[in-house]
């Protein structure tokens, strides 16, 4: 491609971009397609001749649209959501024009320095203890992971090599698969599944703490659990805290779970995957409450910060523990200036890694931080609209504290009936929502998704519920 053809296809891409999202409202949220439907709308090999950007500009809406989920669609309310903007969009240009590895500051000088400076920002921006921040001049710092669950997975694999080589000092005799088969490490139920799954790779035992009527862990049955592991001769070496669970976006104290694991010397990690990104906002900062004890702290500008996935960050008090765990240093990959910035693939599985410090930067300067705290809360005001359009028909109840983005909401009928809701209101297609469960009681949890979401689109998603509620307990009590 030569390039002005690139620069053409690049201003219609934009105004396609443009016009997608801009429109995107009008777009059925979930897709109707079938499995296996694009093999059909493609040639059966790949061409052997070149082909006209024209062309592949015109099979977007034939090929692709059909198939996609609308993620950005103020109809969209299932999961978490997942952040996108035109900034982060033209930062990945970008970053896709460079193309570098980052892998040590000399393969990419700027991509590790920018990281640094953003991680500081950022850190600022939530106000987080000084001693996780390049910029404090101790040990601490920052990275840009690609997701929460190599967060929460580079923190373990820390922690273990931290606690194997404490435990050697008192038990020189005693092997590294012994000490890996004593280690223990704790969550809640209701942390996320790449918590327990860390521990799955980590080739460690993981214990899920019971949490108390709002679904919190609390610091006294943590402690309870590691009294009892280590009566039975286990090594307590990891806590996760979630701020913000994926269930129901419950907290968990962090105040009373520090303290256990600071006496323990246990590694804390914070998984605030979602929530995270409302800690640029003063008032929802007390929700961290005990960040001064944790080990490690994560969180996904890529699911609430309007920069696009994948960008989530991670700070660590002393990283040193998790470049020990990896350091693999072969020749190719020395140079003269180690030691005086970081070495990104110390702190990361993977060895290659994006510019993604790019999107970060865009981000934060094309919107400023006051701009940011205004879509947190918009979406915040959005989710208590909602709770209070629910708290209006008697059929429903609420099931969790509303906090932030979140509703979570049942029919107060059978987990069946309200099954049979969510069915129906995926099937028609209008807007898309998710269950979840929590202690056998089943519900559907509705998530300001869409940076484009209105008080008119929370309005519309709550008559769409309602209708279908209507036609659901209408069939009930016909087949009663
Ligand atoms: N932790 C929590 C609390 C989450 O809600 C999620 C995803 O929604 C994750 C971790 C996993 O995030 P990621 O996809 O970035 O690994």
């Amino acid at each position: 491609m030569d390039p002005e053809s690139f620069k053409d296809f690049a201003k219609e891409m934009a105004d396609f971009i443009a016009n997608y999202l801009e429109n995107i409202r009008d777009r059925r949220v979930l897709p109707t397609v079938e499995p296996g439907y694009i093999k059909p709308l493609l040639p059966s090999e790949a061409p052997q001749t070149p082909e006209r950007w024209e062309d592949i500009m015109g099979d977007i809406e034939r090929v692709i649209m059909p198939g996609v989920t609308h993620w950005h669609s103020p109809r969209f309310h299932a999961y978490f959501p997942t952040a996108q903007s035109y900034p982060a969009i033209v930062a990945d240009m970008l970053s896709g024009a460079i193309a570098c590895i980052g892998f040590t500051w000399i393969a990419s000088p700027a991509c590790t320095e920018l990281e640094v400076v953003m991680l500081d920002w950022l850190g600022k921006m939530l106000d987080l203890p000084k001693e996780f921040m390049a910029c404090s001049g101790g040990k601490g710092g920052g990275v840009i992971q690609g997701t929460a669950s190599e967060a929460t997975l580079v923190a373990l694999l820390g922690a273990k090599a931290k606690k194997i080589r404490q435990v050697k000092e008192e038990h020189p005799e005693w092997s590294d698969t012994e000490i890996t088969g004593k280690l223990v490490a704790y969550a809640s139920y209701q942390a996320h599944s790449s918590v327990e799954r860390a521990g799955l790779l980590g080739g460690v035992q993981f214990k899920l703490v019971d949490v108390d009527a709002k679904y919190k862990m609390r610091g006294d049955s943590l402690a309870e659990v590691i009294r009892q592991d280590k009566e039975k001769g286990l090594i307590p070496f990891y806590a996760v805290a979630t701020l913000g669970t994926t269930c129901s976006c419950a907290f968990d104290r962090l105040d009373e779970i520090g303290p256990v694991c600071n006496k323990e010397e246990i590694w804390l990690h914070v998984d605030a995957a979602y929530a995270g990104s409302a800690f640029i906002c003063p008032e929802f900062r007390y929700l961290m409450k005990g960040i001064e004890r944790a080990d490690s702290f994560n969180f996904n500008p890529h699911k609430w910060m309007l920069v696009n996935f994948d960008c989530s960050t991670m700070w660590l008090k002393d990283p040193t523990y998790v470049i020990n765990a990896f350091n693999v240093d072969p020749l190719y990959l020395k140079h003269d200036m180690q030691g005086s910035a970081p070495d990104y693939r110390h702190w990361q599985i993977p060895l290659g890694r994006r510019f993604r410090a790019l999107k970060l930067w865009f981000v934060l300067r094309i919107y400023g931080v006051e701009n940011l705290q205004k879509f947190i809360r918009g979406h915040v005001a959005l989710a208590k609209e909602f709770e209070q359009l629910v708290l209006t028909d008697s059929r429903f109840e609420i099931v969790a504290e509303v906090v932030l983005g979140l509703v979570c909401f049942r029919l107060k009928a059978s987990n069946d009936v309200n099954e049979t809701l969510l069915k129906r209101i995926n099937g028609a297609g209008f807007i898309h929502l998710v269950p979840s469960k929590i202690n056998d009681t089943y519900f559907l949890r509705l998530a300001i998704c869409s940076r484009f979401s209105e008080k008119k689109d929370i309005e519309n998603s709550w008559k769409e519920i309602k209708l279908r509620a209507d036609e659901v307990l209408e069939e009930q009590s016909v087949s009663k």
